[in-house]
């Protein structure tokens, strides 16, 4: 069995235009060859239900992070704690920090499309978040005292590109371990492929056996085609 973990923004999908088109051999390639293909993203199940139909892909994904890994049949594993908990421990380490913030909770949909350069529909999908809260920090020197009263509650606390996020998770690698130990029960000569572009992707490139990142300028859809195309061919596959 073969599983590519793959992320999805400035690889598989585009950075600007959220193009995948120019991928689309290679996914092609994979699927012949009976290959899992896991979406291994910041973004949430939702979001990633909207790409997978679009690309022609399906579960399982790994969410939010490594919030939760949604499994075949769309059941979720969740591995972080529910934002329903996060997002009140998140507003009062802020009050015992003396940091200001404005959570994805206290914005509409509108707010987040215009901050993301997104569409309203897909600013919605961006707003069902289950196991995160992204937020913006109106007092950038509190940050670290934020940081500190987050972590007396369990939280961590990591800056995006857009937003900050608090969550109880460990991130990306830990939902690629847990569908590697789930799978290699089944398929004790499991092969792993993973594909990132940025510094959150580290960890989960560090457990699988073939990590490709991908580099500016070669990132995007074009560049996952190739490494892919080639990485396969050289596997022999
Ligand atoms: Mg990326």
């Amino acid at each position: 069995m073969l599983a590519v973990f793959t992320d999805l923004d400035n690889c598989l999908l585009d950075h600007d235009t959220y193009e995948f088109a120019p991928a689309l051999p290679a996914v092609a390639r994979l699927r012949a060859a009976g290959a899992a293909i896991v979406c291994t993203t910041s973004k949430t199940r939702a979001e990633v239900e909207y790409w997978l139909s679009r690309i022609g892909l399906s579960h399982p994904s790994i969410v939010e992070n490594g919030g939760g890994v949604v499994l075949e049949d769309g059941r979720v594993e969740a591995l972080g704690r529910p934002r329903a908990e996060i997002t009140p421990a998140l507003r009062q380490a802020a009050r015992d920090a003396g940091a200001r913030v404005r959570c994805f909770a206290d914005m509409e949909a509108a707010e987040i499309a215009a901050r993301c350069n997104m569409g309203l529909e897909r600013a919605r999908l961006a707003a069902q978040r289950e196991f995160s809260e992204p937020f913006v920090l109106e007092t950038p020197d509190r940050e670290q005292a934020l940081r500190e009263a987050l972590a007396r509650r369990g939280l961590r606390l990591t800056r995006g590109g857009r937003f900050h996020h608090a969550f109880a998770h460990e991130g990306k690698h830990a939902g690629v371990a847990w569908l590697c130990r789930r799978w290699r029960q089944q398929h004790p000569a499991l092969v792993t492929i993973g594909i990132g572009d940025a510094p959150n992707d580290e960890g989960f490139l560090a457990l699988v056996d073939h990590p490709v990142r991908l580099r500016p300028p070669d990132t995007g859809p074009g560049a996952w085609n190739r490494h892919v195309l080639e990485l396969l061919e050289r596997l022999g596959r």
